[in-house]
């Protein structure tokens, strides 16, 4: 099996590094990989207000062209040395999906090597963006409270697990389980979700999971997203993980991946 990483960002990614796409792929060579898929965070639904207050959660819809032009000759000057493929990260917006598919369907061949995953979740109070600080969460912990926003999270999780785009639909689910990224600060005393169902929705619509392992770089989780007890039953239910980094700048690539396993 070709050593992949399935998912990093670029220099459009506008809370990422200006490092060129180019030195993606140097640093893949370098270590070996086969296979190097750019998952650009897709520009968000037309109607979609950013909740982070710096705005800069996804790509700009005027670098798009760009993206895929910069990663398509790429792809012809590393041939034979790194399989350089171009896909999304899509965020899955509930109530904003038709906007959503209006986007996948102008980009079908870079939707087969595409995430789809959860970042905003709607509270009663507004959209709010369960990766970006944990200050943020802590204080939404307070009103409307983490009960809500696990909730909230975990049935967006839900939909998208359950493949809301049909044909156009991305084949990879991202991080999972992104809502633990602060659990070591604050985390409910139960968790509500049910990840068994979750797990087990992805693997009736046949996804494969982005093994991410950039948890591992953040200081209040330490481990990949899924977390080995939901990548054993990923396993169990026939679900495939994909490794990715979601490096955001060069040096991440391929970063903290386990040997393979013997095929
Ligand atoms: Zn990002
Ligand atoms: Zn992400």
């Amino acid at each position: 099996m070709a050593t992949i990483d399935g998912h990093v960002h670029s220099p459009f990614c506008p809370h990422g590094t200006d490092a060129p796409m180019e030195d993606y792929v140097i640093e893949a060579e370098r270590q070996g990989i086969e296979v190097l898929v750019f998952t650009e965070h897709a520009p968000l639904p037309e109607g979609f207000t950013d909740p982070v207050p710096e705005q800069d959660s996804a790509m700009q819809a005027e670098d798009v062209g760009k993206y895929v032009a910069e990663a398509a000759r790429l792809r012809k000057k590393y041939a034979g040395r790194v399989d350089v493929r171009c896909g999304f990260e899509i965020d899955y917006i509930e109530g904003f999906e038709r906007e959503t598919l209006h986007f996948l369907r102008k980009y079908p061949e870079e939707v087969r090597n595409s995430l789809l995953s959860v970042h905003f979740v709607r509270l009663p109070d507004g959209w709010f963006c369960v990766d970006y600080g944990a200050d943020e969460l802590a204080r939404k912990a307070e009103e409307p409270g983490l009960e809500m926003i696990y909730l909230a999270y975990g049935e967006a999780i839900r939909k998208a697990a359950s493949k809301p785009f049909g044909e156009l639909n991305p084949p990879v689910l991202g991080h999972v389980n992104l809502i633990h990224k602060f659990r070591k600060r604050i985390a409910p005393a139960r968790d509500p979700i049910d990840w068994r169902e979750v797990l087990a929705t992805a693997a009736e619509n046949g996804y494969r999971l982005d093994f991410n392992h950039a948890g591992l770089r953040k200081p209040d989780y330490g481990m990949t997203y899924p977390e080995e007890w939901m990548a054993d039953e990923a396993r169990r239910l026939g679900l495939g993980l994909q490794t990715g980094s979601d490096a955001h700048s060069p040096e991440d690539v391929g970063r903290g991946f386990a040997p393979l396993p013997e095929a």
